[in-house]
């Protein structure tokens, strides 16, 4: 194996310039030549690749989005037109792919190593936390952070004003990051995709809470069923007359940043064994983490599956939320 390609794709998270530098450096340790792939499989169909130096990497660890740049390039998913990206791989040189992304990035990733003939491993990077086989993906720790701090912010006002904030959190269709902020930030109540939400229930929690309390944060994940914050406030407020509700969409805030400990470290073990397992011969598979350990699931079934948030918090809120 003598050059590495490698490649951010699909949404950035933080962590993913710390997953980089760890391929960068681990190729050059063992005197492989790193091949940058600028903006995702858009760089790949467009050659627009280059040679990596350590000076490349330099100062990142601590960076949120990715030095690589990012794209959705959806001509990707025509044979045709991969078949030119695998052409500029080959006139290239490249030995074997290393993929950093999210669900969508390695349904490419899966296609390209049965097309291919060059070896694929896959790095999950999303914020989301959905990434079958792996029970945190780069950059969902310091997402997590970011929302409750924003929530924690937020909270001042509602309390000093008696608000109820429904507070929009990203995740796109699993709610891990709403699920795990309700339950870091004390919220009230959390709405996510993987439970119909009983609206009624929700009123009259709301209305029972309010009696002594009289403000409330309820976290909704973007993905959820009733439409988010906004479309949530619009169901709930002819049945709550007299409350000052207020939605908040903390957006693309939640994307940025510095990526935490957590993620840095995550990141630096999983660029550094995705180059090794390519050594070693691997091909179609995604890293992943399972407590402590790394593991390795195949890309197909990382892309069949999907991994949804342990509802056992919900009835964890629950008890937070009693009174004596
Ligand atoms: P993420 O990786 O964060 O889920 P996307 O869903 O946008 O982000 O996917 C990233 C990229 O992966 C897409 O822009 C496209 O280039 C590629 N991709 C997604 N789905 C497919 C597919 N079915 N076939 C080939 N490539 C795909």
């Amino acid at each position: 194996m003598n050059k590495i390609a490698l490649l951010t794709s699909g949404g950035d998270s933080p962590g993913m310039n710390a997953a980089v530098r760890a391929i960068v450096k681990t190729c050059l340790f063992y005197n492989i030549v790193p091949i940058g792939i600028r903006d995702g499989y858009k760089g790949m169909l467009d050659g627009d690749v280059f040679e990596m130096k350590y000076s490349d990497v330099d100062n990142i660890i601590h960076t949120g989005g990715t030095i690589l740049g990012s794209s959705r390039c959806l001509e990707f998913k025509n044979q045709e037109t991969r078949k030119i990206a695998i052409d500029n791989l080959n006139k290239n040189g490249v030995d074997g792919l290393i993929v950093i992304g999210g669900d969508g990035t390695f349904t490419g990733a899966s296609i390209l190593s049965d097309e291919m003939g060059i070896p694929v491993i896959g790095i999950p990077g999303t914020i989301d936390n959905d990434i079958y086989g792996t029970d945190h993906t780069i950059g969902y720790d310091t997402a997590l952070n970011t929302v409750i701090e924003a929530i924690d912010k937020i909270r001042d006002t509602a309390s000093s004003h008696h608000r109820i904030f429904f507070i929009e959190v990203m995740g796109r269709h699993a709610g891990f990051i709403a699920l795990n902020a309700a339950v870091a930030s004390g919220a009230e109540s959390v709405l996510i995709p993987e439970e119909i939400p009983d609206l009624k229930q929700l009123v009259d929690q709301i209305q029972q809470q309010n009696k002594g309390k009289r403000s409330s944060i309820i976290i909704v994940a973007e993905g959820e069923q009733e439409g988010g914050s906004i479309e949530l406030l619009n169901k709930v407020s002819p049945m709550l007359e007299g409350y000052d509700l207020r939605p908040t969409v903390l957006g693309h805030i939640q994307r940025g940043g510095s990526p935490s400990a957590f993620d840095r470290i995550l990141a630096t073990r999983m660029g550094s064994f995705a180059v090794e397992l390519l050594l070693d011969g691997q091909n179609g598979i995604m890293i992943g983490s399972d407590g402590d350990k790394l593991i390795t699931t195949s890309l197909e079934t990382a892309v069949k599956l999907h991994n949804t948030p342990d509802l056992e918090r919900l009835k964890l809120l629950k008890k937070m939320l009693t009174k004596h």
